[in-house]
């Protein structure tokens, strides 16, 4: 089974969301998120890159209510 759906970031939530692993490639900090298709419930691996770094205004640690 595979999925080429389009993914659309309305029916994205971070809560689905899982990050598996930062890594670094041409120089560059990159990070592999995993979460579900939206339509076909697959599994899906994608590949970020970061473009900025900044300072965040949230309170540590994280928790989960960050999220919702
Ligand atoms: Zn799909």
């Amino acid at each position: 089974m595979s999925c080429d759906h389009d993914l659309d970031a309305e029916y994205l939530h971070p809560g689905d969301a899982d990050i598996l692993e930062f890594y670094e490639a041409d120089g560059g900090l990159r990070a592999t998120l995993a979460l579900p298709c939206p339509d076909c419930s697959e599994a899906l691996e994608l590949d970020l890159g970061v473009d900025t770094v900044e300072e965040g205004d949230f309170e540590l640690p994280l928790s989960d209510e960050l999220y919702d």
